[in-house]
């Protein structure tokens, strides 16, 4: 069926640009700005604190949406075919039903040469557990702040790579958001310290929180453990629910980017409160606090212990 859309948003814009609809060189001509696609909203973040005002930022899966299972659109396609270049998280994300591989395969930009940028380049991956899934690797390097720095190092990199006149620019830019990010983390190794040890387990519905858990000392649990698997099927539910039990887990947390419902019913089942919403795979709507990639780590930060510490 995902295929059959994917299809049917390709012919569509075949079918646009055979109607001259491409733009004249008018634009073009006017817009002297680097053009990066991002594949969702943390990576596009950070290569807004990277590039500035100097680059023009496209990003494919919508703030709030599931980058693992995205339907491109004839405007991603389009976006994607005219950049100069595009940024992907890789680790598994993308990958999950193969979008982004056939998205630049119909952009041209299939080709080892293209300009391509794998951001976690460099992370040591964690794999995941579930059976049949150990040789895949678990994509949310980015919940260790360690990684994001390597992911900002990378965007800087391929940066300057692609438009080396602004070199300076983006050194300085980088080096700058790469001490806030260092802050944090020294914070966040600090802070999260001081929740009792029997209580710093963090369960929630996808498992997502693995660099998180090895990087701030935290033991993790979840209901699924990758979104593009099944999500909450009754062996799941069966297992989170015994391992609330067995643990005597006393809280449970919930991503603002999956469906609710799966976790409301682990704590009617369990009479186990869900204390509080973190950010996992997409930011925050804008005017939230978790609106940029510093923000959403902080108040995961904070909602974490405040809620372990209930
Ligand atoms: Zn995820």
């Amino acid at each position: 069926m995902r295929n059959l859309l994917f299809i049917t948003t390709i012919l569509t814009l075949f079918l646009l640009g055979a109607c001259g609809s491409k733009p004249t060189g008018q634009e073009e001509s006017t817009n002297q700005k680097l053009e990066v696609v991002t594949t969702y909203s943390i990576i596009y973040d950070i290569t807004k604190n990277v590039g500035g005002d100097i680059v023009e930022i496209y990003n494919l899966t919508p703030i709030g949406a599931d980058p693992h299972e995205y339907d491109p659109l004839p405007e991603d396609v389009k976006k994607t075919t005219d950049a100069d270049v595009v940024f992907y998280n890789g680790l598994n994300l993308e990958e999950g039903n193969g979008w982004f591989r056939k998205l630049i395969e119909v952009a041209g930009k299939g080709d080892e040469d293209a300009p391509v940028y794998l951001v976690s380049e460099g992370v040591v991956p964690i794999l995941l557990e579930s059976q049949g899934l150990e040789e895949e690797a678990d994509p949310h390097a980015w919940l260790d702040l360690r990684n994001g720095i390597t992911y900002t190092e990378n965007i800087r990199d391929a940066l300057i790579k692609e438009d080396p006149e602004n070199e300076s620019i983006y050194v300085e830019n980088a080096t700058q958001y790469i001490q806030e990010l260092s802050e944090l983390h020294e914070k966040a190794i600090e802070s999260i310290a001081t929740i009792d040890e029997n209580k710093r387990f963090l369960i929630t519905s996808e498992g997502a929180f693995k660099y998180f858990g090895a990087a701030y000392d935290i033991e993790t649990g979840y209901i699924w453990e990758i979104n593009s698997e099944n999500q909450g099927s009754p062996q799941q539910m069966r297992d989170v629910i015994d391992l609330v039990r067995d643990k005597g887990i006393t809280s449970l947390f919930i991503e603002t980017s999956v469906d609710r419902r799966t976790m409301e019913t682990v704590s009617q089942e369990t009479g186990v409160p869900i204390v509080g919403t973190v950010y996992t795979d997409s930011l925050g709507k804008e005017g939230t606090d978790g609106d940029t990639y510093l923000k959403m780590m902080e108040s995961n930060i904070n909602v974490i212990i405040e809620g372990l510490s209930k």
